[in-house]
């Protein structure tokens, strides 16, 4: 598989970090390798949506800058069914990664920083000794650029044994991005609907690999991403329609309209979610 290929173009290619490794701990060495730097595609007026946040890595102490959001510039339009927001003039989840152009040290930004020794000197040994120093000199990120961004931040998340929820949140973002990516494609490239099946695809296998997370998340950690147990639910419960896990949607859904906290809104949302599973499980036993 593909899975974090991108990884190659910073020398991080031979890390070991194999699907079926992404909720435990690497253990191999790195060896570099080599590929051609992603090229940019630009946007309209999107620079103007973003500006450059100061940062100075934890890692290797040089100072960097990250494109950010600018708060209260956009406003969404729609929300997709497993939560992703969505925006006409950006999509915001390109900006979301916090990467050190030195070292390769990548978070979101709202985990960047508060390392313990383990994880500076693991980052240090297994990321950064690797890592080939990249400029990012575009007035904006491209889909490819953040895509290498997010592959970083969850090779930085494996080897610095970050939580559950945090390589689960990342891996549902690297799927947001590419859902993002692909209704951004030209449907006039010769390449169009190729490129579109693969990332589907691909997406498909982030969201997977997003759901185990959560559900891993949800048995052992107390605090998953700032979301309440409704929410975390809803979300796990719409990442099984998305991946075909109609049961694990359905016993969820009825927690949710069973439960004694949740708010009258979400467990609306829950019944109006279910009613889609139901039907849609219904539709793939008919087909089969
Ligand atoms: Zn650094």
């Amino acid at each position: 598989m593909g899975f974090l290929d991108g990884l190659k173009k910073f020398g991080l290619g031979a890390l070991d970090l194999e699907e079926e490794e992404l909720f435990e701990e690497p253990k191999k060495k790195v060896e570099p390798k080599k590929q051609e730097p992603p090229k940019p595609v630009s946007t309209i007026d999107e620079s103007t949506l973003v500006y450059d946040r100061k940062y100075t890595c934890p890692i290797c102490e040089a100072p960097f800058v990250a494109k950010t959001l600018k708060s209260g510039k956009v406003r969404m339009s729609r929300q997709d069914v497993d939560l992703r927001p969505v925006y006409k003039e950006i999509d915001p989840i390109k900006y979301d990664i916090v990467s050190c152009p030195e070292c390769g040290y990548s978070v979101l930004a709202k985990h960047f920083g508060n390392l313990t020794k383990f994880q500076t000197d693991a980052v240090r040994g297994k990321i950064s000794e690797n890592y080939k120093r990249k400029e990012y000199k575009d007035p904006i990120y491209s889909y490819e650029e953040a895509r290498i961004r997010y592959e970083l931040a969850i090779a930085t998340a494996m080897v610095k044994k970050s939580k559950f929820s945090e390589k689960a949140y990342l891996c549902l973002k690297m799927a947001w991005l590419i859902r993002g990516e692909t209704e951004h494609l030209d449907p006039e490239s010769p390449e169009y609907e190729e490129k579109k099946k693969s990332n589907q695809e691909e997406e498909k296998e982030f969201l997977k690999k997003a759901l185990d997370g959560f559900e891993l998340a949800r048995m052992k950690e107390a605090q998953i991403e700032g979301m309440d147990e409704a929410t975390l639910d809803y979300l796990m419960a719409a990442l099984g329609l998305e991946i075909g896990n109609y049961d694990l949607s359905v016993k969820l859904l009825g927690n949710i309209i069973g439960s004694r906290t949740a708010n009258s809104r979400i467990k609306d949302k829950a019944r109006d979610l279910k009613d889609v599973v139901l039907q849609k499980a219904k539709e793939e036993k008919e087909k089969s």
